[in-house]
């Protein structure tokens, strides 16, 4: 698994790693690394030789919608990926639970093995996509290190979204269409596969019914040093987002905007449509959160963000307010977004940081459920007014604990109390390098 913050390069580390090839500051990077988890009170020497974190690559899913003409095709093609992936299902869990004789727990390898000359029997996959089925099959049973996974239907209100997987050669880029299994197939906004290329991808559905073809690629990255130092990030309801510099990311309705629609849709028996609100709705609020997060990458070196959780919100009469604002999704696009641009991304726990006051550090604030109403409040120990979240965005960024000399513009100010900052250290948490 990779770190979470990757710590980015400074001009002064990159400078120093440019006499190195690459593959040496790989392995001092590992080597540093581990011996940060290792010893516990490691001088801050180490600490800052693990800045030379150098994120050349990263893959991104380029995500084309097919045509419509090729939907038939496809949906014939993903029943007969379901026949392959049942007959995996069907053969491993033979093999777990044998009638008589030892137990045999089949990988990818044997499932292709003994599937070998199965392609003659389908009329539109191949091979490839026969291998590729089984191993994701593997893999993902000894993932959940279960005997068998769900079957997946091909028919009827439980029917499973259509997927189609395959291996990099069997997709051959033809002009502005691409071909695969002797099928020429056009996608919308083909000139994003220019000088793309891919190692595996598949045809999936969604909901709606629509095929697009998904295909990872590897993109490089320019690391930037970003304007501003730090920033915390307090998400809740009333905005989904606020900063500690008072930025706000104004709270989506994009469910509530449409829910009638929705209900009509629903009421007159219209499922495609209601599908379509639906997946209108997800995208907006995709699209918002995106732009978000990309402003915040743009603008900031370090990033916290408060470990708010929907799961227990989403059983109080909240739920729809909480699944609309996407808190979850922001963290991905926050994380994967820093980690692109060689910044440091932090989850902190939010754990009344409401309350406390970023001034004086006393817990002063409003309590409890009433207590959210509240969106400004006076400290009664110093006497300084706050803003609800943007007090919550500042506490949650005095308790981010970055790594030392991150970034090419460094803290002049020492964030965390060194009594805090030793004690974390001994428990080996907090560093940026150790969180997963
Ligand atoms: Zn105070």
């Amino acid at each position: 698994m990779r770190n979470v913050a990757l710590p980015a390069v400074s001009r002064r580390a990159a400078m120093r790693s440019c006499a190195h090839d690459e593959s040496e500051a790989m392995t001092r990077r590992d080597t540093t690394t581990v011996r940060e988890d290792s010893e516990s009170d490691a001088p801050s020497a180490s600490a800052t030789r693990i800045n030379i974190a150098p994120v050349k690559a990263c893959t991104q899913t380029l995500r084309l919608k097919v045509k419509r003409e090729s939907y038939a095709w496809l949906n014939v093609a993903a029943m007969e990926v379901n026949t392959v992936w049942n007959w995996g299902a069907q053969v491993s869990e033979k093999a777990a639970r044998p009638c008589a004789g030892p137990r045999k727990w089949l990988t990818g390898f044997d499932l292709c093995s003994h599937s070998a000359g199965a392609s003659e029997y389908f009329q539109k996959i191949g091979a490839d996509t026969i291998q590729r089925v089984n191993c994701e099959y593997a893999q993902k049973r000894s993932t959940v290190k279960r005997v068998r996974l769900r079957w997946r239907t091909s028919r009827g209100a439980r029917r499973s979204l259509g997927w189609i997987p395959f291996k990099a050669a069997s997709l051959k880029r033809q002009g502005r269409a691409v071909r695969f299994c002797g099928k020429t197939f056009r996608v919308f906004e083909s000139e994003r596969l220019d000088g793309a290329s891919w190692k595996q991808g598949c045809f999936a559905q969604d909901a709606v019914g629509d095929w697009w073809l998904c295909l990872p690629v590897s993109v490089s990255i320019g690391e930037t040093v970003a304007p501003q130092e730090e920033v915390g990030i307090d998400l809740g309801l009333k905005d989904t987002a606020v900063t500690s510099d008072g930025d706000r990311c104004e709270r989506g309705t994009f469910y509530r905007d449409i829910e009638q629609k929705i209900a009509q849709a629903q009421c007159r028996g219209h499922k495609r449509q209601a599908k379509r609100l639906h997946r209108r709705a997800a995208n907006r609020r995709k699209d918002a959160l995106h732009k978000f997060s990309r402003q915040i990458v743009d603008r900031y070196q370090r990033i916290a963000v408060g470990d708010v959780s929907s799961l227990k919100l989403v059983k109080t009469h909240m739920a729809k307010s909480v699944l609309d604002s996407g808190w979850g999704m922001l963290r991905t696009f926050l994380q994967y977004k820093s980690q692109q641009a060689g910044r440091s991304f932090q989850i902190v726990s939010e754990r009344n940081t409401g309350r406390t006051c970023s001034n004086c550090n006393s817990v002063s604030g409003p309590q409890g459920v009433n207590g959210l109403r509240v969106r400004r409040w006076m400290c009664a120990p110093c006497g300084v007014w706050h803003d609800r979240d943007i007090n919550a965005g500042k506490n949650i960024l005095r308790r981010a604990e970055w790594p030392a000399s991150v970034c090419g513009n460094e803290s002049s100010i020492l964030r965390i109390p060194p009594r805090r900052a030793s004690r974390s250290r001994k428990a080996g948490i907090g560093t940026a390098g150790s969180r997963a």
